[in-house]
């Protein structure tokens, strides 16, 4: 499995007083079996370009291509789209706007029955992803309109989760939760990635996150692509920073004041504050050793 954007280029309301262009020239590859997250200023281009990734938006130059399913500009129909929506889940910014069942039960089924799964089947994936997003069953026959905000982000999770597709795409999903709540789901992606061999795409303010987790980051930066790298490689990028109004994770923004004093941190490749400490300590404890 491959993504691939071959100079893909996208403009909202063409030819109207409110046309827009959103993304130009763009060419990445997205790794499979990887987490890759896409960063970058609000309006930079971020939710456009992952809906290129399961046809819900076409591009206007360009092409996108799915393995050998190749989404060409200006397409007007795409042949068996249903394929691609259902290896390809897009989790929308805010999905649990689209919950709408009686149950969560139906919610999660309506997926899976909608991409022809007998309801018996669709039955038993609910039992199965409610419990994947760490709710247990007898959250099933309540109604979603019960639960607080965090808990219905899982459920719509789940619905998408239940189409067992091999890539997941997540536009903003913990905006907007506690800390704690947000916590949980990056852990559930890291699982989902680790466990299950997901590929997962993840579009998030949170570099904190991005650090933690992200095998590859991409950035976008005024419509196109700024860069794309391991995080580390993006996170030291001190000009990356500045010209793109990426606000680096705590890790770094503490990295660069310790860089800025002459202290060498080339060895230091942490991802979380509790690892940053470990490494200051043992190259505290070599230099203690050196004198
Ligand atoms: P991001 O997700 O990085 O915040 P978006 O991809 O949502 O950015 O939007 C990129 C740009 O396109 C923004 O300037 C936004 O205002 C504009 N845009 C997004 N959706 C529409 C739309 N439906 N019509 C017109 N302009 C849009
Ligand atoms: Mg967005």
């Amino acid at each position: 499995m491959s993504i691939k954007f071959k100079e893909v280029g996208y403009t909202y309301s063409p030819k109207t007083p409110y046309q827009y262009e959103a993304l130009k020239d763009i060419t990445v590859d997205i790794d499979e079996h990887k987490i890759v997250a896409v960063i970058g200023e609000t309006g930079s281009g971020k939710s456009t370009l992952v809906q290129h990734i399961n046809g819900l938006l076409i591009p206007m130059t360009g092409t996108v291509s799915i393995n050998d399913f190749i989404i060409k500009a200006n397409q007007k129909k795409i042949r068996d789209i249903k394929k691609i929506r259902k290896q390809i889940g897009l989790v929308f910014q805010f999905p649990e706007y689209q919950l709408f069942e009686e149950t969560i039960e139906r919610d999660i089924m309506f997926g899976p029955v909608n991409f022809g799964e007998k309801k018996d089947v669709a039955r038993d994936l609910a039992k199965k992803y409610i419990k994947v997003v760490g709710l247990d069953k007898s959250y099933l026959p309540r109604s979603p309109f019960d639960l607080s905000g965090g808990q219905k982000r899982r459920v719509a999770i789940a619905g998408i989760l239940a189409l067992q597709g091999h890539t997941l795409i997540l536009d903003e999903p913990t905006a907007g939760l506690d800390p704690d709540g947000e916590k949980e789901l990056i852990k559930l992606f890291y699982d989902l990635n680790h466990k299950e061999n997901k590929t997962i795409i993840l579009v998030t303010h949170n570099m904190n996150h991005v650090l933690m987790v992200a095998d590859e980051v991409i950035v976008l930066h005024n419509t196109k692509i700024y860069k794309k790298a391991d995080p580390i490689t993006i996170f030291r990028d001190q000009q990356l920073i500045a010209e793109t109004g990426i606000e680096p994770p705590k890790v770094y923004s503490f990295l660069y004041k310790l860089e800025a004093a002459g202290f060498d941190t080339s060895k230091i490749n942490a991802r979380s504050t509790s690892e940053l400490i470990e490494q200051l300590e043992q190259i505290l404890a070599k230099n203690d050793k050196k004198k």
